[in-house]
């Protein structure tokens, strides 16, 4: 129950059109895209300057109430449900862009600008905002650093983590800090921007930060390949790769991917395509001709069944359907799944396949599996089908343990939060984890920001 004086104050201090304590207002800050997690806050609190969310950090800090930090609630970990109660901060009116450096390829943000807008206006004058998560119509930049988001062109381009020149953010104690700067070199004292990138709101609350961004590519081009299986796909990756070639984009569907959104909307898939790669390069106009043939070369090396290229904005979109599908065609086998979010190295993508394949004959699931070879991750997705059993959880934590056993990591892009809480220690050792939370009582001796996230209970 949240101190009745600790309400006063926080009214007092941003009035009731931005902060809120009523049930009804509530629930709407109860949950992310993770339906599944849910909890009610006490409060919610829209601050509009560093000032405002120092006072309300001091505050908390002061009645010992909890803080979380929230952006676009996209995420799927529950990284922003309150499951210890308190406050949601929820960062919707840090919503500027405030410059774009041109001539120096940064730009300086506020955390709640929509991830698709900073890219747009970037895009207005030939520049690119290279992270490109699946959710960016709808996530914030706050989220993605907080989550250290990669995506789509991560292959190419790397994560969030690789564009993060400087941060602005307040301490749980209400301190305002800033690290980093606009300088591409700058060996200034420790490296905290990236303590605080992939923090999932549990170190301080981002408000300000200064992001690189990169001259637009002149040109995309995008391909599918089809193999039989999904080892025939592997070998065409690493041939790929040995032509030298980085493709921007490289993502996969596996057999039953394939098959799912085949049914659903019939995008030509033949029954013995057992695999697809959707592949994407981009540079120079004059350059792409040559790594488009290389890569259809070293797809035939492997036993590609369909090569096609778009060679229109029309035809790339086309190209784009069946993996752009997946996640509403598996409506067509379920009503209901669960996902997960793993990484391996890349060369031991088929071996992950095998023992996933595994683990949905040992429980008698539907296993399907698609997302972004050439970084190693791999979306799982997994159901019952409809056969209205309940979902055996425990072949969640066998997925997991899976990674873990061919050198992956439990999570890839999607982060801890509250759903992986429990697996932390088969990454992460006694020593390393001891150092976390020496970190984390340094920065929240009373521990009130985001807690239940990332790290178990001592
Ligand atoms: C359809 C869909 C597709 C997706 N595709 C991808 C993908 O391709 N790649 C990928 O990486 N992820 C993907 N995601 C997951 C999600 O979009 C990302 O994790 C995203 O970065 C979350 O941003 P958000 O603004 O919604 O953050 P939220 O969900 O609001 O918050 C996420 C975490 O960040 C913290 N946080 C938010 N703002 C701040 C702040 N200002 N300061 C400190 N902490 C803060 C929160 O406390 C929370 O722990 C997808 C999600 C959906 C629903």
């Amino acid at each position: 129950m949240l101190d009745k004086e600790f309400k006063e104050k926080i009214e007092a201090l941003l009035g009731t059109d931005r902060s809120s304590f009523a049930p009804e207002d509530l629930i709407a800050y109860s949950y992310d895209a993770n339906t599944e997690k849910r909890a009610m806050p006490e409060g919610v609190v829209l601050p509009e300057s560093v000032a405002e969310v120092s006072a309300i950090l001091k505050l908390a800090n002061e009645y010992e109430v909890p803080v979380t930090p929230r952006g676009g609630a996209s995420g799927y970990t529950g990284g922003v449900v309150p499951v210890e109660g308190g406050i949601i901060m929820a960062m919707d009116r840090f919503n500027k862009i405030l410059e774009i450096d041109r001539d120096n390829f940064l730009a300086i943000v506020e955390p709640g600008v929509i991830t698709k807008t900073l890219q747009e206006e970037v895009d207005k004058i030939g520049l690119m905002y290279p992270p490109d998560p699946a959710s960016t119509a709808f996530s914030t930049i706050g989220g993605n650093i907080a989550e250290n988001s990669g995506g789509l062109r991560a292959v190419k381009y790397g994560v969030t983590k690789n564009y993060v020149m400087g941060l602005e953010v307040v301490l749980p104690t209400g301190e305002v800090v800033r690290t980093g700067s606009k300088c591409i070199k700058d060996v200034v004292g420790y490296n905290l921007t990236e303590l605080f990138v992939g923090s999932e709101g549990t170190l301080g609350v981002i408000t300000k930060a200064v992001i690189k961004i990169v001259p637009k590519p002149e040109s995309v081009r995008t391909m599918t390949a089809t193999f039989r299986t999904l080892e025939d796909a592997a070998e065409a990756v690493k041939a790929i790769f040995a032509t030298g070639v980085r493709p921007s984009t490289l993502e996969f569907l596996d057999r039953i991917s394939v098959e799912v959104v085949e049914r659903a909307i019939h995008f030509g898939a033949r029954p013995e395509e057992g695999a697809l790669l959707l592949i994407e390069v981009d540079g120079p106009d004059i350059a792409l001709d040559g790594d488009v043939a290389n890569i259809e070369a070293a797809c035939k090396k492997c036993g590609v069944i369909t090569f096609r290229k778009a060679r229109t904005e029309e035809e790339r979109e086309e190209l784009w359907k069946a993996r752009r599908a997946l996640s509403f065609a598996v409506c067509e086998i379920s009503e209901d799944w669960e996902d997960d979010d793993i990484s391996v190295p890349i060369s031991r993508i088929p071996q992950m396949i095998r023992k996933l394949d595994e683990i949905a004959a040992r429980h008698d699931i539907i296993i399907y599996n698609f997302g972004h070879y050439g970084d190693g991750n791999i979306h799982v997705g997994m159901t019952t089908g409809k056969s209205g059993r309940p979902f055996p959880m425990a072949a969640k934590d066998e997925v997991v343990a899976a990674a873990v056993s061919l050198e992956g990591r439990i999570a890839a892009e999607h982060g801890i939060g509250c759903v992986k809480v429990h697996n932390l220690h088969w990454n992460i050792d006694e020593p390393t984890l001891r150092m976390m939370r020496s970190f984390k009582k340094l920065l929240d001796p009373k521990g009130i920001l985001n807690p239940g996230k990332v790290m178990p209970k001592e």
